[in-house]
């Protein structure tokens, strides 16, 4: 194995997801240097966001910091950063901090770089309905939906109504909506019952809406029909081919099939419909030609590379490739086998082929001790899956302390019917706001760093000139002396201290 850095084949990994971090971790014994570009500090476990928003985990218990995650891993160093463009040509990959450009150049490059909430056109609706895709999404979200509670408290002791605050919209019924549905709807009718006086939480509406004509359509009919089921069992309302068309700060409104529009007064709504893939696809697709499709992903070789280039992985929610699912699996293994084909060129072994996706199933939550499960031909609902689901998700956890901390605040809410973390603040619920505020976006909180030189300097001036005073009024015996009887000179500077 080469020690030179200088001389050892250069690997840029874009993106700390599943992709990015497994790829990461599968090249710890390969003689190369990994350099890891990603926009947040820490791994997010997205399967699990849906349980901060609605106070079961913390969000460090599902994004522990990738620095920690690889500090074992000598040639792995992480670097903080949004990429924004990416030179094929050059082999370069330039990222921006703050307003800070760094451009990196690689040898190999494995671009993971996940995928966003899709608005289908109606971006506009993000400020009312937040989608869930990070930590802030969710920490917003839990602020929202545990806000809508506090002030319908306040609205019905002033004798106010409260329909609008005590109804929850969640937009899709993929397994992030059904499992946020069942959520807010345990909260409502079990967890928060015993809490307020002018309210009672369990007239809370939960509406669980889709323009599908079922629920979790890649579960199956059957499956789909169990978990609907179940979900009405708990309380929560679905109504199925109903598409979204507007949506404000009260409600939103609904077309349905008939063609009919009706509205829902609603103040905490949750979008999740529907994904749109990284926007790095389009500029690896404007260099090569790869095709991209509808939702933004991009069309790569069976091996994962990019067209034109085997020097470049695409990965995971990012890739458009024999009808794979956007799932962590497809991202996990994309990640170990981009690994092993970087590793068998270096060691000069026949490339492995096609990737293979292996698919070890699906499986969402719908309430305490109650999950559906699709491995295979098996599909499983109620205990059995929800153990299974369990089971799955503590083995992949990243890190020993999240799958502990996990593990106890499970407890705390599937035994004792309770939530840890229910702790909200203003600044999670309206940053968002403030944030889109800013022209420049968060650039604008820094100065540039000829700017903050003249800042220093004149922070320094001032600081000296403080000082200077204060020690003279010392010397001069000047304090506590009303400026009348100040030594004579000397009051005006009194004056002004
Ligand atoms: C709420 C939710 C629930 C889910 N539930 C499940 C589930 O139950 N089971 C399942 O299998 N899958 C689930 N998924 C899907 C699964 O999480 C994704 O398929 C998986 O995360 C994809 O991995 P990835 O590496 O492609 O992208 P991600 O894990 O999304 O990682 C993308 C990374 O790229 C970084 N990044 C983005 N843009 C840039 C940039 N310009 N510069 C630098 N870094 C950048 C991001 O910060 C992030 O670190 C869920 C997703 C969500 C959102």
């Amino acid at each position: 194995m080469s020690t030179d850095k200088q001389n050892r084949h250069q690997v840029v990994v874009i993106g700390s997801g599943f992709g990015g971090l497994f790829v990461t971790k599968a090249l710890k014994r390969a003689d190369v240097d990994v350099t890891m570009v990603a926009k947040t500090t820490h791994h997010l476990f997205q399967p699990l966001l849906y349980q901060v928003a609605t106070g079961i985990l913390s969000q460090g218990e599902i994004a522990p910091p990738t620095r920690e995650v690889l500090a074992r891993q000598k040639n792995a160093q992480v670097l903080l950063g949004e990429v924004t463009a990416i030179d094929l040509e050059s082999r370069t990959v330039t990222h921006n901090v703050l307003g800070r450009e760094t451009v990196t150049s690689y040898d190999s490059l494995v671009v993971a770089a996940g995928a966003s909430q899709s608005y289908f056109g109606n971006d506009h609706f993000a400020e009312f309905a937040p989608g869930m895709k990070s930590i802030d999404d969710a920490l917003e979200l839990r602020g929202r939906i545990f806000g809508a509670f506090e002030m319908a408290e306040n609205a019905a002791s002033r004798g106010e109504p409260t329909d609008h605050l005590l109804t929850f919209v969640v937009v899709g019924a993929g397994p992030t909506g059904v499992e946020m549905a069942g959520q807010i709807a345990e909260l409502a009718h079990k967890t928060l019952r015993k809490d307020f006086r002018a309210i009672d939480t369990r007239d809370s509406r939960v509406i669980l809406l889709d323009a599908a004509p079922q629920v979790l359509p890649p579960f199956g009919a059957k499956l789909g029909a169990k978990a609907k089921a179940e979900l009405e069992k708990i309380g929560v309302e679905v109504q199925l081919g109903a598409m979204v068309t507007a949506v404000d700060e009260r409600g939103l409104e609904v077309k349905e099939k008939d063609g009919s529009v009706r509205r829902i007064d609603s103040v905490a709504k949750i979008w999740a419909a529907g994904v749109q893939a990284n926007p790095l696809g389009r500029t690896l697709s404007e260099q090569t030609g790869a095709p991209l499709d509808r939702a933004g992903r991009i069309a790569v070789n069976p091996d994962l590379t990019l067209p034109g280039h085997p020097e470049v992985f695409v990965l995971g929610d990012m890739i458009s490739l024999d009808h794979l699912p956007g799932v962590a699996q497809v991202a996990i293994q994309g990640g170990k086998f981009a690994a092993r084909e970087i590793d068998n060129r270096l060691n000069g072994k026949a490339p492995q082929g096609p990737f293979k996706y292996f698919d070890k199933g699906s499986m969402a939550i719908i309430s305490k001790f109650r999950a559906v499960a699709s491995v295979g031909k098996l599909k499983l609902s109620g205990f059995v899956a929800w153990l299974m689901w369990l089971a799955v998700h503590l083995m992949y956890l990243t890190g020993f302390k999240s799958r502990i901390g996990a593990l106890l605040s499970w407890a705390i809410t599937f035994i004792g019917n309770d939530r840890s973390e229910r702790t909200v603040t203003e600044q999670q619920i309206f940053a968002r706001v403030a944030l889109e505020r800013l022209d420049g976006g968060t650039r604008e909180l820094v100065s540039d760093p000829g700017e903050m030189d003249a800042i220093i300097e004149a922070r320094r001036a001032e600081l000296e000139a403080v000082a200077e005073e204060e020690s003279r009024l010392t010397d001069t015996g000047a304090r506590g002396v009303p400026d009348e009887k100040a030594p004579e000179g000397q009051s005006e500077a009194s004056a002004t201290s």
